[in-house]
């Protein structure tokens, strides 16, 4: 088969990562981010072939520089004109997106719309689009939502407890994220297991800096621990996940916080960082609590995969069967740790932990960590460029 690349573009408020995917493969050809753009420090690191570059960017320092050093360097290095699609993460397709869709005025449109329910990712994502868009415009795009896969979900499971109005005039329901990552993982682990997707029933906990966990049922989500924002759920680096909303009204009313430090505090402030007091870091506190001593860390610890496994058992209520769980992203993949903790906490759904296995699975390592009387208890490493990549080349299968 024949190369097929695929520039995929992940755009931040303040960095741009990217990456090239052969899209038969799913494995990247070259990765790099733009970093701490807007500001003078702005910096943008390239890995191909094993070698890792890092370049200075020019003013002003903004996204199109960072596109455009992009394609500067794709064309030294002769991968430019190997590129099929440029296919772009988009955090929020509300409603209107349950799958990927090439980008047009309307989609854009669209996506600025949607605005209001992820303010700091989608307005950022479109500045990625109309940056590929000014280097790149004889590429087709492509844009991939997190939320999609998500849109699934039944409406006893995406509605709150609040007045329908503010579902049906303000949007206001469950989304959930990470989309691209619980589909992939969910498809791997049925392989994995040697059962058909639409027979499997899985609990997916991607664990990176944000985490969310979702039930899927026949390659379908049916429930999911994020809600109207990324905000919702367990506990993850530094946001809080659920709290009881009065805390809000407290913080506002009685201790003087203002909305904005409010957001601060619950996103950026709170979660394994705010409990610690040091690090939203799951690899530094893991050294700090288990070689240091160090109690608050273990106490961070403890609480974040006690709510991950609240979570899991929770989620099992939307299930009729359960084949078992997934453990994805930068901790789900590498941390035994909190893989162990969760685990044992979750004897009564028949999880059971073989210990051996859970040390040797890590650094991109598939396998399953239970033993053999347990329900599965599996690592997969995700890949969401991947799934972007060739969603990205199934879309322009089926409409160019
Ligand atoms: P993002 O959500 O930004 O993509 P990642 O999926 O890369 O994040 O996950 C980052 C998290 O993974 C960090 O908390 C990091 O400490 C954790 N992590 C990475 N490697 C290890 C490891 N070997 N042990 C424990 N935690 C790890």
């Amino acid at each position: 088969m024949s190369q097929i690349h695929v520039l995929v573009i992940n755009c931040g408020s303040s960095s741009v990562k990217f990456s090239i995917i052969d899209s038969n493969s799913g494995q990247a050809v070259l990765t790099g981010i733009a970093e701490r753009l807007l500001s003078a420090k702005a910096s943008f690191k390239l890995s191909y072939q094993q070698q890792s570059e890092q370049l200075s960017l020019k003013a002003p320092y903004d996204h199109q520089a960072a596109i455009t050093e992009l394609v500067q360097q794709l064309t030294r290095l002769a991968l430019l004109d190997t590129l099929s699609a440029v296919g772009h993460r988009v955090v929020h397709g509300g409603e209107h997106f349950s799958a990927p869709s090439l980008i047009t005025k309307e989609v854009k449109q669209t996506i600025a719309d949607l605005a209001h329910l992820a303010p700091l990712h989608n307005p950022a994502n479109l500045t990625g689009i109309n940056a590929a868009e000014k280097a790149l415009g004889h590429l087709p795009q492509v844009a991939v939502f997190d939320t999609a896969f998500h849109q699934s979900m039944p409406e006893k499971a995406y509605l709150y407890g609040l007045p329908y109005e503010l579902y049906q005039e303000h949007d206001i329901r469950r989304y959930g994220f990470h989309g691209s990552s619980h589909s992939f993982v969910a498809g791997q682990a049925a392989n994995f297991i040697g059962k058909p997707l639409r027979q499997c029933s899985f609990i997916s906990a991607h664990l990176g800096n944000g985490c969310s966990i979702t039930a899927i049922k026949a390659g379908q989500s049916i429930d999911s621990s994020m809600g109207f924002t990324p905000l919702e759920g367990v506990m993850m680096g530094s946001r809080s996940g659920d709290l009881d909303p009065g805390i809000i009204f407290h913080l506002i009313e009685h201790l003087g916080y203002s909305p904005e430090q409010v957001q601060t505090l619950l996103n950026k402030d709170s979660g394994l960082l705010g409990l610690s007091g040091l690090s939203n870091d799951c690899r530094e506190l893991e050294q700090a609590a288990l070689t240091q001593g160090n109690k608050r860390a273990k106490l961070a610890l403890e609480i974040f995969c006690y709510r991950i496994a609240k979570y899991i058992a929770a989620l099992s209520a939307s299930l009729t069967s359960l084949d078992g769980v997934i453990f994805t992203g930068g901790i789900g993949e590498n941390s035994s740790y909190v893989r162990e903790q969760v685990i044992n906490q979750l004897s009564l759904l028949n999880f059971h932990l073989d210990q051996d296995k859970n040390r040797e699975t890590r650094f991109g390592k598939s396998d399953d960590i239970s033993t053999p009387s347990s329900r599965y208890a599996l690592v997969i490493p995700t890949n969401e460029e991947g799934v972007i990549a060739s969603q990205s080349i199934q879309v322009l299968q089926e409409v160019l």
